[in-house]
């Protein structure tokens, strides 16, 4: 069995001390990274739930918290009840206030007592657990630069490749750091006039029919699949003729505001095939009004090498923003069509994010992290890693 543990667990480090065999590392001593503590067939190819109990209890008595982001419940008695659940899909990004939520949860618990320790699973404890571990690391203030976090996370947890991988997982860590300077304060109100695509997917030999979709909040808020597939628009091209398509001209005005995800799919014979997808929040869209992603920038990491798009392949949006108002503007800065437009739900998260942060208190983040600041390796770390660039994906659960 533990053969068949260590192939899924691939890359990453284990924990291999004491008689213990666990998919679980330390990557500060107070911050522990894991994959799903595994009842009935999960056990067979994560951790044991036994073990992991059995582990904490031994080494962390009461003193350790677990942050579920899996989705999947676990027997939670198993560990005094001490897990807070914090769920969002496997390989796309979070919501903005749920990463400050969970960091504010974090923090306080190691604040309380220098013993307290923190542990995060997702379901494999690679992408959605990287992505909380790296906006801790900005958030305790240890480091200001996102890329540092990603590349100490990275090189604690896996052997070679892993990290942080899905590019909307990654943006958001970047989004993550943008906020907590204060740089960004609310979303802006833009409309979508147009999407368009840098050379066709081929799908069906040099073309594809194409669907977009715009999901907002987990609803539907655009979507060509209305149509049927035969008279779904045919794109076609071959790819060094490098022609620019119009995916979607959308006619009525379409508001977006906060959190996007976005999706392309090939409307095969028998049933939707999914080409890409991709995250973004409206408070970063540039004052160019235009949203450029190229290909390793979309969803999911193997993506990049997709052989269905070109090398050359990029998604754009055109948007047209409705007011002179920044996103570094809060509410009572915003002109009148902000106040009236932008939905209560988005005022009220924004600004309970904005009191995370001014009510976070700061300690030293050696403490936070190591409990001894001299066990401290974060510089160390940085230095000594060269970046590998080796971000390979073998498109399983994160
Ligand atoms: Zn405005």
């Amino acid at each position: 069995m533990d053969l068949l543990r260590q192939i899924v667990s691939g890359k990453k480090k284990r924990y291999l001390e004491d008689g213990y065999n666990l998919d679980l590392t330390y990557i500060t001593p107070r911050i522990i990274a894991m994959s799903l503590p595994g009842e009935g067939v999960h056990k067979m190819y994560r951790n044991s739930i036994d073990s992991v109990a059995k582990f904490l209890a031994e080494k962390h008595r009461r003193k350790y918290k677990i942050l579920n982001l899996s989705g999947l419940k676990y027997n939670y008695r198993k560990f005094d009840n001490n897990v807070n659940e914090y769920y969002w899909e496997d390989h796309y990004p979070p919501t903005i206030e749920l990463l400050f939520t969970a960091c504010k949860d974090i923090h306080e618990w190691l604040i309380q007592d220098p013993e307290n320790i923190i542990a995060v699973n997702c379901k494999a404890g690679k992408g959605r657990t990287g992505t909380l571990i790296c906006c801790y690391l900005l958030y305790c203030g240890k480091l200001i630069d996102p890329n540092q976090a990603m590349k100490y996370y990275k090189s604690k947890r896996f052997s070679r490749g892993g990290g942080v991988t899905q590019p909307s997982q990654i943006r958001y860590i970047l989004y993550f750091s943008d906020i907590l300077t204060g740089k960004i304060r609310l979303p802006l109100i833009v409309s979508l006039n147009r999407v368009q695509l840098f050379t066709a997917p081929h799908v069906s030999g040099n073309s594809s029919k194409l669907i977009f979709e715009i999901k907002a909040n987990d609803r539907i808020i655009y979507s060509n699949k209305a149509l049927c597939r035969d008279k779904q628009q045919s794109f076609t091209d071959i790819w060094e003729e490098t022609s620019t398509h119009e995916l979607a001209l959308i006619e009525s005005e379409l508001f977006l505001q906060g959190d996007i995800t976005c999706l392309i799919a090939h409307w095969g014979l028998i049933r939707l095939k999914k080409i890409c997808r991709f995250s973004f929040n409206t408070a970063f869209i540039p004052n160019s009004e235009v949203l450029r992603f190229e290909k390793c920038e979309l969803d999911p990491d193997n993506f990049k090498n997709s052989r269905i798009v070109s090398d050359n392949f990029y998604v754009y949006l055109d948007f047209q923003k409705k007011c002179n108002c920044n996103a570094s503007m809060e509410i009572s800065e915003r002109c009148e069509f902000c106040i009236e437009s932008l939905l209560k739900s988005e005022i009220d998260k924004w600004q309970m994010i904005r009191n995370i942060i001014i009510r976070k208190i700061d300690i030293n983040p050696s403490v936070c992290l190591f409990g001894n600041p001299e066990l401290d390796d974060v510089y160390e770390i940085l230095t000594r890693v060269v970046d590998d660039s080796e971000f390979s994906s073998d498109g399983s659960a994160d």
